[in-house]
């Protein structure tokens, strides 16, 4: 999401007469997009400014600026503090950035964090930044509504707000004419995607609408979306999906916990079993879809026997592939102001290592489960690591990596290549045919 949003910010900066520098030190202007969701992620921005300080002592007419969900959550501190940056911009605020830069130069106090109930940037053409040419990040909406007790997003980024379908439609048959060939098209909760006009008896367009008018574009563009939320995700979705072959065959549905009672303290408005429902329904209707998640371990009172859920769910679902996180306290979060942040540090990391193993081995397994198989592979590019000869990396339609070796093959190629070996995180493989050269 910042890396999409960080390309609406270089789209309305290009417009207004900037440039890229060639590098840090040439730069007038330095600017940081930043993500609030765990202390962490704060830590290494003020790590950053230290480093961005340290080049304005040297150059004081460098203007340094933050951006995004620390912007917002830390507003005019961030001026205050002994880091002292000179901008401060909200995640609704970016078409207010190159007047704000020249009041920051000006060495006016440049803050603009106010959230907005319309901004979605829809008529902002992003500048691709470190592109690979082949897959394009596409913003369909902003926000969310739904209050997980853990989260900062719903303060940080205010009230969801879905963006024209047509805009989406027009990004993405853009990008697909320049040639690139897969669109993720991004939201905190793609399925409550709802737009309309608002005028009774007018057309209204849910996710799965959306989702197939992007499909339609071209059978040689593949679509994918991120993320899903287990309360929301529809049997209509599903059915979408089965239909399109070049709607990926891959949801990424976090269940954050395997336990009903810790689900409805972290607010999340389903139950384990409604979860296990909802795989089944993805399986039922494409029994090749695989299922990646989210798991945050040693939320307030945490038992073992939760914590023990959470692995049998894991065991139940054999996932694909998680994201894991401990539980990082957020200020103003409904877990900070109603719960105790009870679960021990230590206790947090033998979970989280638990968690890890786990999932290790489950990728592993249903990587390995793959040997034999001959998949459609989209080519991203050269592998960082070679295995023989020129070897090329892609990934099949249920994101998983694949390398292989190619002299031929191109990125943005789509190739069938069968799978002779495995590890949990890639799998390698024969290059069968090059379909882009037939
Ligand atoms: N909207 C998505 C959803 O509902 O799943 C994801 C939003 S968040 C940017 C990505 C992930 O960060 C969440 O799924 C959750 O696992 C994790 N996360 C959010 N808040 C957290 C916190 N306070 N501590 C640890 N992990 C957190
Ligand atoms: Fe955060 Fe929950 Fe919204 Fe995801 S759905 S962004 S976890 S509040």
């Amino acid at each position: 999401m910042n890396f999409a949003d960080t390309e609406v910010v270089a789209s309305i900066l290009v417009r207004n007469g900037f440039e890229p520098a060639g590098d840090i030190e040439s730069a007038d202007l330095i600017m940081v997009n930043t993500c609030s969701i765990r202390d962490n992620a704060e830590q290494r921005v003020w790590g950053r400014l230290d480093l961005f300080r340290s080049i304005k002592r040297k150059r004081p007419s460098v203007v340094i600026g933050v951006l995004g969900c620390m912007a917002e959550r830390l507003k005019e501190q961030l001026i205050e503090s002994d880091k002292k940056v000179d901008l401060v911009v909200g995640p609704d605020a970016y078409r207010d950035l190159p007047a704000l830069v020249t009041a920051a130069g000006d060495g006016h106090k440049a803050v603009n964090v106010l959230l907005s109930r319309e901004e979605t940037y829809a008529d902002i053409n992003p500048v691709r930044m470190d592109s690979n040419g082949v897959s394009a990040f596409i913003s369909i909406m902003r926000g969310c509504n739904n209050m997980c007790a853990y989260c900062v997003v719903p303060y940080t980024r205010g009230a969801e707000r879905s963006r024209d379908p047509y805009s989406i439609v027009n990004e993405a048959r853009d990008v697909f004419e320049r040639g690139y060939r897969e669109v993720t098209l991004l939201g905190q909760n793609v399925d409550s995607y709802l737009w309309t006009t608002g005028k009774e008896g007018e057309m209204k367009v849910t996710f799965a609408g959306l989702i197939e008018m992007v499909a339609l574009i071209s059978p040689q563009l593949r679509v994918r979306f991120s993320t899903n939320h287990p309360k929301d995700l529809s049997d209509d979705l599903l059915k979408v999906m089965a239909l399109h072959k070049n709607i990926c065959r891959h949801i990424h549905l976090p269940v954050q916990s395997g336990s009903s009672s810790m689900l409805q303290r972290m607010n999340r408005k389903y139950s384990r079993e409604w979860y296990l429902d909802r795989v089944r329904a993805i399986r039922g209707y494409m029994p090749d879809c695989t299922v990646s998640t989210d798991i945050i371990a040693g939320f307030c009172g945490e038992t073992e026997e939760e914590h023990h859920d959470t692995l049998s769910l894991m065991k139940d679902v054999e996932f694909d592939f998680a994201y894991m996180f401990k539980y990082s306290e957020r200020p103003g979060t409904k877990a900070e102001r109603h719960f105790t942040d009870d679960v021990t540090e230590e206790v947090k990391t033998k979970r989280l290592n638990e968690i890890i193993d786990l999932q290790n081995k489950l990728s592993a397994a249903c990587k390995k489960k793959d040997i034999g198989k001959t998949f459609e592979v989209l080519v991203e590019g050269e592998a960082k690591k070679a295995i023989a000869g020129r070897t090329m990396t892609g990934r099949t339609s249920g994101n998983k990596v694949v390398v292989f070796e190619s002299e031929s093959a191109k990125p943005g190629d789509y190739v069938l290549v069968t799978i002779e070996k495995a590890t949990s995180a890639t799998l390698t493989g024969k290059l069968l045919i090059n379909k882009d050269k037939r």
